[in-house]
Parts: C-alpha cells; structure tokens; sequence
C-alpha cells in the first residue's frame, strides 16, 4: 500500500458533485472578483470565526503582512514571534520592515508564554501567535501579557481553522487574526485564498480599502494599497467547505485519535494538547530522535512523510541579516530535527491508517 502524507483529491472527491455545480454557477455568473459570492463567504466566516468581520484576500502571506501594515507596525518596532512557525509568519514582519524577535516553543509546539516577558522592550509592538499544526496555543496567558504590556496581538491561523481555547475560536483573540486557505489547508481552497478576521470595524475598513488599491469608492485612492483580492471562485468553493467545515473537522480528529490509542513505540513521542486547547489536526506531529532513520524506514514501505520544518526560520538564508547563528534557539533547533508529520487527510481510510500505525509501531 502507498501512502501519501496527504491527498488532497480525497477532499475533492468528498463533496465533488457539490463543487463542480458551484465552479459552473461561477463561470456563468459573468462576475469574477468582488461580488456575492465573496461577501457571503466574509459573512459566513466570520459567523464560523467568532468575529464581527471577515475580509477574504488573496493569500495567508497577505493577510499577514497586510495585518502589520494596518496595525503600523514597521521601521523600528519589535514584534514577538515564535521560533518554529513557518517562514510566512516572519515574512509578515519584516516586509513592514519591523524585527522579529524569536520565542521558543513551549512543549505543545506553540509560543511559550513564560519566555514572552524578558523578551520585550520598549520597542516591541505587538505578538505573533502561531496556532502550529491546527493546535491552539495557550491563549489566557498570551492575552493577558498583552494587555499588561500594552501589545498589539496578531494571531497566525493558516493552520487552525476552528481550533479553540477554552471554548473561543482562533482568530477571535487578537486584534487581527489571519488565515489561509491554500489547498492543503484545513479549510482549502483550489489554489490561493486567504483572510483576515477582526473585530474592529475601523481595521474592516482600512482593509478592504487595502486589498483594492486603497480605494473605496472606484478610481479613487486612499492610500497606496495592494491588489489581494480574494476571487468569486475560489470563495464560492470555500463555501461549499465551509458549510462542511464540522464534519471535516471531526474527521480529522477521530485520525488523530486512532493514532494517539494506536502508537505505542517508545522511540515516539505523541503530540500533546495545553489544558484549555482544542486541536483541528492539520498536522499530526510526532517527534523522534532518530527522526532521519524513521523516514527512510517509513519510505521503504511507501508511507510519505513531510518535516515541518526542517530549517527554522532565523537558520535562513533570507534571514541571514537578523544575524542568528545555530544554537542561538536551542528547543526550536531541537524540533527542527525531530519533528515528523505522519499521513493526515480528510478521506483517509481505516485499512490506511492501520498501515501507518502498524509501521510505525514496529520501527526498532
Ligand atoms: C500556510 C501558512 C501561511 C501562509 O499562507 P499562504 O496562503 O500559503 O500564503 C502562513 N502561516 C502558516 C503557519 C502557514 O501554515
């Protein structure tokens, strides 16, 4: 049996009668970018969220730079990011110029918030929260820092549509929270889409002033703007998933519940959840110190692996500048050579997942 790490057809094929009459509906319509089917899925969204407002654009990359940019956070500020997101949370920074000044992770994957303190000067600005592999982070804390400290709080969600804390949505924390919608996504879409999410109405405004150029009103500009602009199609996909969003979550959670009761080798550690944290699955990462062995062992019985990820971003080229050097993050480092993400997507079978399970169980 072959197994990919994820397979992205299943979740097509899971409600494809219903997506290929909604892409037809779409391509008759004659109306492409900015219409109903945009502000309907913002609606509906935002309702999912828990938030007042939702505005689509065109990436999660965008949704994160463009959070800073409305915020004015740039030249000069400081902002707090955890030390093993993906590169994208950084690059949200520091394409408004700011400097991203890393945290470690805590034992759940996310931002540690007993690092946060000492990491804060007069120039930080604001906290970015990754909610890594669809697992909430420890909210209570994070927030009230925050609040003492007078922060701005971004929260990164391209990977945690629907996971909460203590019972409160991702993306309903902050002062902007930002999601994508890239295919593999959670909530995916059929190429790139992203959102922000707030409760602000003057950042509601200010971006979807942003996302059109700067302008509201039609050949007059604001403000220099962007063209991130979530498209009809993509937003009339995203509705028929999102309408399904409960069940796939739930499927997704029953996978990483057969794994939990099923893994039992004592060279593998299991993911584990803060108190207070729910988890949407969009990865299920373990951790191995012989990691690099178990992926050629997994490889030989055809059973795909992804590292997330396998160069933590202030090891990065593009971020030589920041002037990191190995050793500097040692629990991120750490991660970086241990983490596995194992085979998790909606449609997997039982027979599939009882393949991984049996492999991984007899790894020596
Ligand atoms: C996918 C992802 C992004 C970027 O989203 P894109 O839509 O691919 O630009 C940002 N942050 C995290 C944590 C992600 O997983």
């Amino acid at each position: 049996m072959k197994i990919m790490p994820n397979r992205m057809d299943r979740g097509f094929y899971q409600y494809q009668k219903e997506f290929e009459d909604k892409a037809l509906e779409v391509l008759r319509s004659g109306w492409y970018v900015l219409g109903k089917e945009v502000s309907s899925f913002e609606e509906e969204f935002a309702a999912y969220a828990g938030t007042k407002h939702c505005v689509g654009l065109a990436s999660g990359l965008d949704a994160l730079w463009i959070a800073f940019r409305l915020l004015h956070i740039g030249k000069g500020d400081e902002v707090l990011v955890q030390g093993n997101t993906y590169i994208a949370s950084v690059m949200g920074v520091t394409m408004n110029g700011a400097t991203p000044i890393f945290i470690e992770p805590d034992e759940h994957y996310g931002m540690d918030p007993e690092k946060i303190e000492k990491a804060i000067t007069d120039k930080t600005k604001a906290i970015l929260v990754t909610h890594l592999y669809g697992m909430a982070s420890r909210m209570d804390e994070i927030v009230a820092i925050c609040k003492k400290h007078n922060l701005k709080l971004v929260e990164d969600c391209a990977q945690s549509h629907g996971a909460c804390f203590n019972g409160k949505m991702t993306g309903s924390f902050g002062d902007i929270g930002c999601f994508s919608f890239y295919p593999s996504k959670n909530l995916g879409a059929f190429g790139d889409a992203g959102a922000i999410t707030t409760n602000d109405p003057e950042i509601d405004r200010a971006c979807r002033t942003f996302r059109n150029y700067g302008s509201q009103k039609r050949y007059y500009n604001e403000v220099v703007g962007a063209n991130s602009r979530l498209d009809e199609l993509q937003a009339a996909l995203l509705r028929v998933r999102l309408a399904h969003m409960d069940e796939l979550t739930e499927e997704k959670c029953k996978i990483a519940d057969k794994y939990t009761k099923g893994l039992n080798n004592s060279k593998i550690k299991l993911p584990k959840l803060a108190e207070g944290a729910s988890c949407v699955w969009h990865q299920y990462v373990i951790t191995c110190d012989e990691r690099d062995r178990l992926i050629d062992y997994l490889n030989e019985k055809e059973i795909g692996t992804i590292i997330h990820y396998p160069v933590p971003p202030h090891l990065q080229e593009c971020y030589k500048y920041l002037g990191h050097t190995e050793g500097d993050f040692p629990i991120t480092e750490r991660l970086a050579k241990t983490v596995l993400s194992i085979p998790m997507y909606n449609g997997m079978t039982e027979e599939e997942q009882n393949y991984v399970i049996d492999a991984i169980n007899a790894f020596k």
